[in-house]
């Protein structure tokens, strides 16, 4: 299963834990030997990139995948005689 991707560029990062506060649904968790944050659970992340935004460094991306296929458009007789060019 395809999951979303949080990197982290630990040469950027400050270890200021902005990002482990802001996620809410425990994805990042923090590594106290190393200092750093990690992501650990990617695949229940919400792609709200609160993390991404706190981060003073700009050291986290990411990068949502959506499993959801886009839908078909609508078919032709969805819409009013006039929008529809023959
Ligand atoms: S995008 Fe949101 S849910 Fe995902 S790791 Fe960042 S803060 Fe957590
Ligand atoms: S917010 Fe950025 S600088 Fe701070 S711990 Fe997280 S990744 Fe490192």
């Amino acid at each position: 299963m395809s999951t979303h991707k949080i990197i982290i560029d630990y040469e950027k990062c400050t270890g200021c834990r902005k990002c482990y506060r802001a996620c809410y649904v425990d994805v990042i968790a923090w590594d106290a030997e190393a200092k750093r944050p990690v992501a650990r659970y990617p695949e229940e992340c919400a792609t709200c990139s609160w993390c991404e935004l706190s981060c003073p460094e700009g050291a986290i991306q990411v990068i949502p995948v959506n499993p959801v296929s886009i839908p078909e458009p609508y078919p032709k007789s969805f819409y009013p005689r006039s929008y529809v060019k023959e």
